[in-house]
């Protein structure tokens, strides 16, 4: 980068919010995927003004920024193909309001998700979307690739809690979207323009989410199958039999074979396992749906080992066990491809076919 133009952007970024050395660069270079590409400089985001200052450096210049949060999605999306400055949202990290009375909660866009639980959980609330990198990413990734989660059925994706957005346009204009209630109806949908615009339609510098009430009681089960399809029929006829678990996943005998190796967990050696979680108000609640799931698997083939979570602590390292698969197979097979696919619920018995 030219010098006169480092001066401009240390001017608009401040100066110790930008910078050029190579340990920077190299590191933001890279991120979860396998891709790479060199910026020409860093920036640290610190508030809106100074975002908007760099976004109308950039636009003068014709240079590209890369927005990024903890750098966790898998597509290399945060990895500058064509030089410029990778934008590190991370240290725009407040949570600015917690209005439980009107269900909502303002946050910078660097926030951490688990950050962001661990405030909600005290006053009974949660904010439902559930990334396996929850550990680390951040809220502003969340809404950027309008993720979702293991919880997805059953409570949705991030774009179902985005009442409303700040957003630094690509001219460094400032624009707000949505509002902070929980029906507006009026005018275009822009905030679900940029929920999973991945950085492309500008950067978001805050955010409101609705919060949903925490359930109070789960239940967690998981049963095998001696064959993948019969564990998919049997996904099928619970949701067509009106029961909505909050969580539901099929691990095919290669996660099976992984979990069993690599984790403490007592996992069957079978050709599928069913993960099921019920949540309501109430234990009768969860465990009547779960005793009504348990029954349609067993129907299907399902439960020849039935296993259901004695604590919360049993059922968490369940879940944590599932969530640190990808971690796992990445370091067994570093080149590893995911594939994200996705079928109507009635169709899941025939992913097997495409195994
Ligand atoms: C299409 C898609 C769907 C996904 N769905 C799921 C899912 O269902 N479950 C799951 O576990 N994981 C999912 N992931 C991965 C998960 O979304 C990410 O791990 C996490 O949400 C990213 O957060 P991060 O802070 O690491 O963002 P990063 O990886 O740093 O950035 C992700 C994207 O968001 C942009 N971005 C980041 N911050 C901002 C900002 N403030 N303003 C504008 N753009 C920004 C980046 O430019 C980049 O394009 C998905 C990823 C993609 C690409």
């Amino acid at each position: 980068m030219e010098e006169a133009l480092w001066a401009e952007l240390q001017k608009a970024a401040g100066k110790e919010n930008a910078s050029r050395q190579l340990i920077d660069l190299v590191f933001y270079s890279y991120d979860a995927s396998d891709h790479f590409g060199r910026p020409q400089a860093a920036a640290w985001a610190t508030d809106t003004e100074q975002v908007s200052r760099i976004l109308k450096w950039a636009h003068k210049h014709g240079v590209p920024v890369i927005p990024r949060g903890a750098g966790t999605s898998l597509s290399g999306m945060t990895v500058p193909a064509r030089g410029g400055v990778v934008l590190d949202m991370s240290r725009m990290n407040r949570i600015l309001a917690l209005r439980v009375p009107d269900r909502l909660v303002i946050l910078e866009p660097g926030v951490v998700y688990t950050d962001l639980q661990r405030v909600l959980a005290p006053k009974g609330f949660f904010f439902p979307p559930d990334p396996a990198s929850g550990s680390v990413c951040t809220i502003g990734g969340n809404v950027a690739t309008n993720a979702g989660g293991i919880r997805g059925a059953k409570y949705g994706v991030t774009q179902d809690y985005v009442l409303g957005l700040e957003v630094v346009l690509a001219d460094g204009s400032i624009m707000h979207t949505g509002s902070k209630c929980m029906k507006s109806v009026s005018g275009y949908e822009l905030t679900k323009l940029f929920v999973g615009s991945e950085g492309t339609l500008g950067v978001v510098t805050g955010i409101t989410l609705k919060i949903a009430p925490l359930p109070r009681h789960t239940v967690t089960a998981s049963m095998a199958f001696e064959h993948l399809a019969d564990a998919g029929r049997a996904v099928s006829r619970i949701v067509q039999a009106g029961i909505v678990p909050c969580v539901m996943e099929i691990l095919d005998s290669i996660c099976v074979k992984i979990l069993r190796r690599q984790s403490d967990l007592d996992v069957p050696d079978a050709e599928a396992l069913l993960l099921l979680e019920t949540d309501g108000r109430t234990l009768e609640e969860a465990t009547k749906e779960m005793d009504r799931a348990l029954v349609l698997t067993n129907e299907c083939g399902g439960g020849g080992h039935l296993r259901k979570a004695r604590s919360l602590e049993e059922a968490a390292s369940l879940w944590q066990a599932r969530r640190a698969l990808g971690g796992i197979i990445t370091r067994l097979r570093p080149s590893f491809a995911v594939e994200d696919v996705t079928v109507p619920i009635s169709r899941v018995p025939e992913l097997e076919s495409v195994r």
